[in-house]
Formats: structure tokens, C-alpha cells, sequence
């Protein structure tokens, strides 16, 4: 049988199950540093910490859950991991460098029932949600790669952006964060985790309401009824009347920003007119809304879908900016290998099943 991710335990749940097997407090503090500071790779390297205690993470616990299937180098320093669970479902995980630090883009769920029409990840629907565990596990695996570089680099920022909904797994999301924003472990700041979701209202409002400082992203792509659920059959549930009440809900409730995730898909959402529509609907919302505009990477399975022409990005960039709407252009990464979400990983299952 698999054992569970030692990942996966925050550290007040690593220290009850400890004491509830009679060893001391001050073990866990051990266990965890060895896991998050010193980064070990095997319990048996945990020397300092008793033998019975290791021999007992050894037999409860896995300390490797993912194995890296593909890894993908691109000339811009990005790197695409596609990691093999223990049950052979394969996840995407990316490194990205920017100015401001190194940033991950981890998955939450294999594959994803939303069904986003433009997304390489929703061509393969939902088999699972990952644990915790698996989710800790891929910034681990990102860092333990920074580390054999021996450059002292560090994961400095997450996005929740992967394949899958955070949000359809929102408890084991919500551990994740804890685990990951554990001072006394990778200590990456929460302002600096963003949470992306399609749009469930319920869940944002929940969301709020953790009082976790971390940023939340919204897929909008569109700022009408008719063309979103064209876009994203989750309108058709959810519509943007219910999202801009979510909206409103979250930023009295945390007084942060949110952001608006916007991919640009030629001749589809990308005129003036919808430029307009959005400034329209976020009009009173001033400092607390956050436009990115996403330029779309084409996958071979949407060829309805095409990139923006240049000049019609900008178009809707300067309306957005008339407007008073803050919003920026998103920088591309990893453009020579796999970008797309979700398209290494199609990819290989494809390859794997003689397609
Ligand atoms: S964009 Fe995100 S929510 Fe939509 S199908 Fe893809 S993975 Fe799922």
C-alpha cells in the first residue's frame, strides 16, 4: 500500500502525531527542520533524530511521492517538471524566473472538470485531487532542483495555477499554504502565493473568510454572460452576476486586491468594445481590481482559438488604462518548450497511448 506524503502534515499535525506516539516535542521541531531547512532527501539522512523515530516515519510516511518523469529546460531558465504520482497519473509543475524572484506554478487536482474551452488541462478531465502532501512535494522537488545547482537560490513565489480548480480542492489547498508559509520551514511570505480560480463564488467568499493573507486571482476572460460562457461552460452555472458579488464580498472582507485574469483570444474577446465592457463592470472599483492581460499560447487541440495580433493587445491595454483600469501585459516565459498549461503533460499521455 502507498504510504502518505510526509509533506502533507502541517507542523502542528507532524508534532500531535509525534507526542501521540510518545516522543517529545522538541522531535518534531527536529523532523521538520531536517525536512524544510536542511532539505534532506531520505529519513534515514535525519541523523540527530532518534532511531525509533525515524524507524517510525520510515514506516508510516513517504518522504518521495513524485518522481520526475520529464523535465524540459527552456533558454529563458524556465523549467517544466511533469512528475509521475505513485499511482502513474502524471502532473505539470513550472519554474519560472522573473526579475522579482523564482516563482512555481503548481497543480492541485489531476486533470480538471471545468472544462475551460482554451485549456490544454481541461482536455483531460479529473481523475483526483492531489493531497497536501503532493502539492508540498512539487515546490520540494523545484527546490531540491535550485538547490543541486548549489547557487544558494530559493522558491520565492507560488501561483496556484496548474492543472485543476484550487478551488474543488480547497482544504488540502488551504494546507498546502500553511505548509509552505511555516516560518520555521520554507518561510515563503503568503503575500507573495496567488491563488487562481475559475470563478467559484462560494468558495472565493470561503476563501475570504480563512483571513490568509494570500493574493486571489480571477479567471474572468470575458466581460458579458453570452461570450464567457462561450468561453467557460462554468458561466453557464456561475454567471458574472454572481462572481462581481464575490468579488465585492472579498475585497470588503480582506481589503486586498484581486486580480483579473484576462487571456486575449483573436477575434474572440480581444475588441475595444470588450475592453470597454470590463472597464464598465469594474468602473467602481478603482485600486482594489488588477487587470492581466494574458497574450494565449495556441494548442494544436483549439485551433478555433489564435494569439491577438499585436496591435490589438495594445488597443486593449490603452482602453483599460483610459479607463483608469490598472492592468499589465503578461510576460511570457518558457515560450520554446511546452508552454501552454497543461500541454506537456497531453502531450505525453498522448505519446503514451500511441496517438
Ligand atoms: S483553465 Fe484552469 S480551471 Fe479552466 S480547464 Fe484549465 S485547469 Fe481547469
Amino acid at each position: 500500500m502507498n504510504k502518505p506524503s510526509i509533506y502533507g502534515l502541517t507542523s502542528s499535525q507532524l508534532e500531535s502525531w509525534l507526542l501521540e506516539r510518545g516522543h517529545k516535542k522538541f522531535r518534531a521541531s527536529q523532523v521538520w527542520d531536517y525536512l524544510y531547512r536542511k532539505r534532506v532527501t531520505a529519513f534515514e539522512e535525519m541523523t540527530d533524530v532518534k532511531s525509533e523515530c525515524v524507524d517510525l516515519l520510515v514506516e508510516h510516511f513517504s518522504i518521495q511521492t513524485l518522481e520526475v518523469h520529464v523535465k524540459q529546460e527552456s533558454a529563458d531558465g524556465t523549467v517544466k517538471f511533469l512528475f509521475r504520482l505513485q499511482d502513474g497519473n502524471l502532473i505539470e509543475t513550472v519554474l519560472m524566473r522573473h526579475k522579482y524572484g523564482l516563482s512555481v506554478c503548481v497543480t492541485t487536482q489531476v486533470g480538471c472538470n471545468i472544462g475551460c474551452s482554451f485549456c490544454a488541462s481541461g482536455l483531460l478531465a479529473k481523475t483526483r485531487d492531489l493531497s497536501s502532501g503532493e502539492i508540498v512535494e512539487q515546490i520540494m522537488n523545484v527546490q531540491h532542483h535550485l538547490d543541486s545547482k548549489g547557487e544558494n537560490e530559493r522558491v520565492s513565489h507560488i501561483v496556484v495555477m496548474g492543472i485543476g480548480e484550487p478551488f474543488d480542492n480547497f482544504d488540502n489547498m488551504v494546507d498546502f499554504i500553511h505548509i509552505v508559509t511555516d516560518y520555521k520551514g520554507l518561510a515563503i511570505g503568503a503575500r507573495k502565493i496567488t491563488v487562481s480560480t475559475s470563478g467559484l463564488a462560494n468558495k472565493m467568499k470561503e476563501f475570504a473568510d480563512t483571513g490568509l493573507q494570500v493574493n486571489l486571482a480571477l479567471s474572468l476572460h470575458a466581460p458579458n454572460n453570452e461570450l464567457r460562457t462561450r468561453i467557460m461552460k462554468i458561466n453557464r452555472a456561475i454567471p458574472i452576476e454572481k462572481l462581481m458579488e464575490a468579488v465585492d464580498y472579498y475585497i470588503e472582507k480582506t481589503n486586498k486586491r484581486i486580480t483579473l485574469e484576462y487571456i486575449l483570444l483573436r477575434d474572440v474577446n480581444d475588441h475595444v468594445e470588450e475592453a470597454e465592457q470590463l472597464a464598465d463592470l469594474f468602473a467602481d472599483k478603482g485600486k482594489s481590481v488588477y487587470v492581466n492581460l494574458i497574450p494565449y499560447n495556441p494548442v494544436d487541440e483549439h485551433s478555433q482559438y489564435q494569439r491577438s495580433d499585436q496591435e490589438d493587445v495594445l488597443a486593449f491595454y490603452d482602453t483599460l488604462k483610459k479607463r483608469g483600469i490598472n492592468c499589465k501585459i503578461r510576460q511570457e516565459h518558457g515560450t520554446d518548450i511546452d508552454a501552454a498549461c497543461g500541454q506537456l503533460r497531453s502531450k505525453q499521455i498522448k505519446k503514451a497511448q500511441g496517438e
